[in-house]
């Protein structure tokens, strides 16, 4: 009923009013809105300009530059049409100092006769390089009298979308600013925040600053509001799986020594440090929520192993996740051997694939201890007898959507699974204390130790027979060499060019074999790809990224990266981990297509200097900016929309203090930031 809708719309503040309480919207348009997340007034208030353009004051022609939009006023002093088939109206504009062209291809009479010599006029467009000089194609303009195109402020460009373009957004933000901005909640106490403006004075600001005004303070009073109601938010989740109980595993540790007794080597102190944090978790009775970070090659894979074995120990399943195929098939190979001696036997449960029903059904069998596999098994139609610990292997490959996906399914009866999740992308602590305020943190700082050092050329691809010749001579003298084609993704074209470089190479190598992978192989030929490389006669192994992540090869020295200018910091340390593993020194040739731009310079030359994942993951997220870095496919959190994790960062110590304390004691306030923030919409829903 629409009078009762409206009467309970307008006994609510402003800012969770539909936005059909605003002139102008109607049922229509509000729909079109809905694909921006913009529903009430509020989330107009808070949806930000992209950009600004500058129709503030007019550019003298002669000024303007190309490929700039600028706002221009002069006389017309020359019209015309011109073309037969297709005429277009073409106009010369002069302003005193300068002269310029003004093409319009679609006209009507009027317009024609109304834009004739002698006309002042002002336009606003992109300035191009025309065939005759500067030009414009169908500038906005006005003619002398008619008002003008010049404007107080500078004019904000919105995230459009279909239906709703910038200019319908900038009306609806201006009824929106007038409506709620003077009733606008302020949620936290401002000396918490950084130093600024009211939120109010910041948000109008943002939407219509000044020109050359500095809006640095505004957006970090918005940006604090932000972080905070994000890390509240983990904050909460943390806390209600706090509550929860996990099973509890309190045990003697006798197939946790026996593992470590087998090993040839013993844990480092940091192995051994996390391995009892990750105890006292276990034996807690709440469920263990924990991230692991440590560089590539510092030894994840053993505490996962210990921390599987704590588990078993106590009478419950584990289970591992890994993001592809290959790297689950790795694990079976690992835990496989260091297993058995002690009388597990892991179970692989990748796709649902033939022999799957058997092995859905051996999930749930008691005697079943660790499952191993891919996201597969997590999907419909799998169950546990009682699974007790998720270990999720290299999980920067999923999002926090998926991961809490993942684990709520996993119980040991009325118990939550513990979950250990991985990753090989370390990050500052500041900043992950941000982005995993949901789990806690342990790290392993160092690798083993007895790791050769692993040195570090880029060449330009016009020396690749350089290099082959070098592979030829490592590969004579008993090396084992990756040769990694990446193109941006894994699609066709990547296929075929590895294909074609790995032709190339059967080629150019005589008496060496050379080997292919890539992830449109089956499963079984991938198997056999890698290990054929790892322990038979193949010497080089052509690879896409597929073996960016996890695999563990420690026989292989050399890696050779084609197109390195086209990767990120991040992947190239992942893939230069392949190598360096066992005791052989390392050599990696990123190959490059000259010329290098400034940024593939600079991660190159990180590169060089260091092999230190902290260092790297610091330098890519001054390079990247976090946005990139910390994407929504990274860490599944939705992208901040004023925040910025590197940008604000002296922000966060401010953030997580504001955030405890909201969370502690303010549950109503907390409420009213994640419908401003995250556009929960409690109230809405039960309407
Ligand atoms: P990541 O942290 O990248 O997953 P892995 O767990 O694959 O690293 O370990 C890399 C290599 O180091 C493996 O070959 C592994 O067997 C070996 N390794 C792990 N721990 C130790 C240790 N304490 N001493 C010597 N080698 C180790
Ligand atoms: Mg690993």
């Amino acid at each position: 009923m629409p009078s009762s809708t409206s009467v309970s719309a307008l006994a609510r503040p402003p800012c969770e009013r539909p936005v059909t309480v605003l002139p102008g919207i109607g049922p229509a348009l509000a729909g079109h809105l809905t694909r921006l997340e913009i529903r009430t007034v509020g989330d107009l208030l808070f949806h930000l300009p992209a950009r600004y353009e500058d129709r503030t004051r007019f550019v003298p022609i002669r000024c303007a530059a190309i490929g700039q939009s600028a706002l221009i006023e002069g006389e017309i002093v020359a019209a015309g049409v011109a073309g037969r088939a297709r005429p277009s109206l073409i106009l010369d504009l002069a302003d005193g100092g300068g002269r310029m062209r003004v093409r319009f291809f679609h006209f009507s009479p009027a317009q024609r006769r109304k834009l004739c010599v002698g006309t002042r006029m002002s336009i606003y467009g992109e300035l191009r390089a025309g065939p005759e000089g500067p030009e414009m194609v169908h500038p906005e303009y006005r003619c002398f009298g008619e008002g003008t195109l010049q404007e107080p402020v500078l004019t904000p460009v919105y995230p459009a979308t279909e239906g709703v373009s910038t200019k319908v957004l900038r009306r609806a933000v201006r009824a929106a600013l007038a409506l709620a901005l003077p009733a606008l909640r302020e949620y936290l106490p401002r000396a918490e925040g950084p130093p600024g403006p009211t939120l109010a004075e910041a948000l109008r600001l943002l939407h219509g600053p000044p020109a050359g005004c500095d809006l640095a303070a505004a957006r970090a009073v918005l940006a604090f509001e932000e972080l905070v109601t994000h890390h509240a938010h983990l904050l909460t989740l943390r806390h209600a799986k706090g509550q929860a109980t996990g099973a509890q595993c309190r045990v003697p540790g006798r197939l946790l020594a026996r593992f470590l007794k087998g090993l040839p080597f013993s844990p480092t102190a940091g192995q051994e440090a996390v391995l009892s944090e990750i105890r006292r978790d276990l034996e807690s009775g709440r469920p263990m929520r924990r991230i692991l970070q440590g560089d590539v090659g510092s030894g994840k894979t053993l505490v996962a192993a210990g921390a599987a074995l704590i588990v078993i120990e106590a009478g419950f399943q584990v289970a591992i996740m890994a993001p592809t195929e290959l790297l689950a098939r790795q694990h079976m190979e690992t835990f496989g051997t260091w297993l058995r001696p002690l009388g597990i036997e892991p179970l692989a449960l990748m796709r649902l694939g033939a022999g799957a029903k058997a092995r859905r059904a051996q999930a749930r069998d008691q005697g079943t201890q660790l499952i191993i596999g891919t996201q597969a098994m997590f999907q419909e139609g799998v169950d546990f007898a009682h699974l007790a610990l998720v270990i999720i292997d290299e999980q920067h490959r999923f999002g926090v959507h998926e991961r809490q996906a993942l684990t709520a399914k996993a119980r040991a009866g009325t118990h939550r699974a513990h979950l250990l999740a991985m990753s090989a992308t370390p990050i500052p602590r500041t900043l992950a204390q941000s982005v995993y305020a949901d789990l806690d943190l342990s790290v392993l700082a160092e690798r083993p130790p007895g790791r050769a050092a692993v040195t570090t050329v880029a060449l330009a691809a016009t020396r690749r027979d350089d290099v082959v010749a070098r592979v030829r001579a490592a590969c004579q003298g008993g090396a084992k060499a990756y040769w990694v084609c990446p193109l941006i993704e894994e699609g066709e074209m990547d296929v075929k060019a590895a294909a074609g470089l790995h032709a190339e190479l059967m080629r150019a190598l005589p008496g060496i074999r050379v080997g292919l992978i890539h992830g449109r192989m089956r499963a079984a030929d991938k198997d056999r790809a890698m290990e054929d490389f790892a322990r038979g006669p193949v010497q080089v192994l052509v690879a896409t990224t597929v073996i960016e992540v996890g695999v563990d090869v420690p026989s292989a020295s050399l890696l050779v990266i084609e197109n390195a200018e086209r990767l990120g910091l991040a992947q190239l340390h992942q893939l230069r981990g392949r190598i360096g593993r066992g005791g052989l020194p390392g050599h990696c040739v990123l190959l490059y297509k000259p010329p290098l731009g400034d940024m593939a310079r600079a991660r190159i030359a990180c590169l060089r200097e260091t092999d230190d994942g902290f260092v790297i993951a610091r330098r890519d997220l001054d390079l990247r900016g976090a946005g990139e870095v910390f994407g929504a496919r990274q860490t599944g959190l939705p992208g901040f929309r004023v925040a910025d994790l590197v940008r604000d960062e002296l922000l966060l110590p401010a953030v997580a203090k504001t955030a405890a304390a909201l969370v502690e004691g303010d549950p109503a306030r907390l409420l009213g930031l994640r419908q401003r923030w995250l556009r929960e919409r409690h109230e809405l829903a039960s309407e």
